[in-house]
């Protein structure tokens, strides 16, 4: 009997431990235990139901695109809880000057691929405009060096788009800053496109052309009917009651006796492999004595902390809002919300029809000190900007606020040296898997494949093929 164990219960390590499930119930003899420092499972998958409101703490949902996440619902029996967003409404605004502009109709990230609309948007000064029509002859860039999104969405287009787009659609999805995030790490098909083609708007279309038509449009994004937490319910209702360790944090895991001890308190247990799925600098703590290169390593990924709140209003709120999913701030604002979503609007079955819900952030690199903020204070900043900003002056039904430390993984420039560094040093540790938001992506379905990748992992170093039906294809 091979046993197995896993530190960290987010969604990673739930899936590991999915995928170690299957193979058990497939004829394999193992056996594994999930360690989990918090009194609960599923890390910053947390869902609560407020007076018929879906509110997400963490997550809402994931991109459609990457499978992985939705693979795992299916696996878990949740296929018809899969819905997506409401993508005919769909309308993202910036904050310029004060006021809320929409995002021109077919800009791809930064990347205009229709002329009129982005000719015709208040979003960009003339000075961005020919700047883009200029962009249509950028040279291929030579050489393989990392740089900053900032520094490479500057040389296309210049200064004002990083400020107005690049900065802010990346604090909403990273909780940090183009200045700081690697190009390669963050927007690897950018790079790409920028070799081989020169121009990002030539080679967006020249990749439109090539992709067939879907036979019907997939949304941007999915989610579950009931929010994220039915996922990880749904996994840890597939698991061993007697594998699932709450309230245990993991102090170390180091190689002992051709295997792993894993101490949690005053106890120590013995396993054949350890699959560490925690944020990058806890790895660091418990892997300290495994190997201290391995550990430095880890601790240098940097991670920022984030800030939801979530606020509830009448159907007089819901009608007077602006229509579509809601807005993001460039830093040049001066706000402390980094972005708000319209979460009626976005999905369906989020809030009761005469209710509104607005789900604002805040945290990221430079605001770290919002943690300590009680939550009434930060309600009370929140309501302030969201009246400066859209001259939203009503009561709200009812707020929450989450905060999370050190929750968002940042790749800096060289983050994809530094993992084929952490992968040199795991491969002198046999029997030691890593998975989590701090490598390979830090979205939901990158989490769901980390977490299934590191379980195939430690099965090949055991000597346990992998499954046919692995929990997520890679
Ligand atoms: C506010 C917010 C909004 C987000 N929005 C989206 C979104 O809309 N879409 C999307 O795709 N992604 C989103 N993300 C990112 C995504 O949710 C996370 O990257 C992902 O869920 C991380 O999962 P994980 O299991 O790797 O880590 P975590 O969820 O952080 O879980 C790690 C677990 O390890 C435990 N742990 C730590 N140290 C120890 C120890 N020593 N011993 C035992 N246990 C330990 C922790 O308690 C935790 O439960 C968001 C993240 C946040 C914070």
């Amino acid at each position: 009997m091979k046993r197995i164990a896993i530190i960290g219960g987010g969604i990673s390590g739930l899936t590991a431990a999915f995928t170690l499930e299957q193979r058990r119930r497939a004829g394999a003899s193992l056996d594994y235990v999930v360690y989990e420092s918090s009194p609960r499972l599923g890390g910053v998958l947390v869902t609560d139901h407020i007076d018929g409101c879906v509110v997400e703490a963490g997550p809402d949902s994931f991109l459609t695109e990457k499978p992985w996440a939705a693979d795992l619902c299916r696996q878990v029996g949740q296929g018809d809880q899969l819905i997506g967003s409401n993508d005919a409404d769909r309308k993202t605004y910036i904050l310029v000057k004060g006021k809320l502009v929409v995002i021109p109709d077919g800009l791809m990230f930064m990347v205009p691929t229709k002329i009129l609309p982005t000719v015709l948007s208040p979003l960009f000064s003339l000075g961005t405009k020919l700047r883009m029509a200029r962009e249509w002859f950028h040279p291929p860039r030579k050489g393989e060096a990392d740089e900053t999104v900032a520094s490479m969405v500057e040389r296309h287009y210049g200064s004002e788009m990083v400020d107005r787009l690049a900065d802010p659609l990346l604090s909403g999805v990273y909780g940090g800053e183009a200045s700081q995030l690697s190009v390669r790490a963050v927007l690897p098909r950018f790079a790409d496109m920028e070799a081989r083609h020169g121009s990002l708007g030539r080679a967006m279309l020249s990749a439109r052309r090539k992709m067939p038509a879907p036979a019907s449009p997939r949304p941007l994004f999915t989610s579950l009917r009931d929010g994220m937490q039915r996922l990880v319910d749904a996994v840890v209702a597939q698991l061993s009651a007697a594998a699932l360790r709450t309230g245990t944090p993991v102090s170390s895991v180091r190689p002992e006796s051709g295997g792993w001890l894993v101490s949690a308190g005053y106890q120590s247990d013995h396993f054949d492999a350890a699959i560490v799925a925690t944020p990058a600098p806890a790895a660091a703590t418990v892997l300290q004595t495994a190997s201290p290169g391995l550990a430095s390593e880890l601790g240098a990924i940097p991670y920022t902390s984030s800030v939801t709140v979530n606020l509830a209003y009448n159907d007089n709120v819901r009608s007077s809002l602006p229509p579509g999913f809601g807005f993001l701030v460039p830093r040049s604002e001066g706000k402390q919300m980094l972005a708000a979503t319209f979460v009626h609007n976005k999905f369906p079955h989020r809030a009761p029809e005469n209710r509104a819900l607005v789900r604002c952030f805040m945290g990221g690199a430079r605001n770290e000190q919002i943690l300590q903020a009680p939550d009434e204070q930060i309600v009370l900043r929140v309501r302030e900007e969201l009246r400066q900003i859209i001259g939203l002056t009503a009561e709200p039904q009812f707020t929450r606020v989450y905060k999370w430390r050190g929750a968002m993984a940042q790749y800096g420039v060289g983050h994809l040296e530094r993992l084929e560094r952490i992968e040199r040093l795991c491969r002198q540790l046999p029997g030691l898997a890593l998975a989590g938001n701090g490598y390979r992506g830090i979205g939901v379905p990158d989490c769901v494949r980390s977490g299934a990748d590191a379980a195939a992992q430690v099965l090949t170093a055991l000597g346990v093929a992998p499954s046919e039906s692995r929990a997520a294809s890679s």
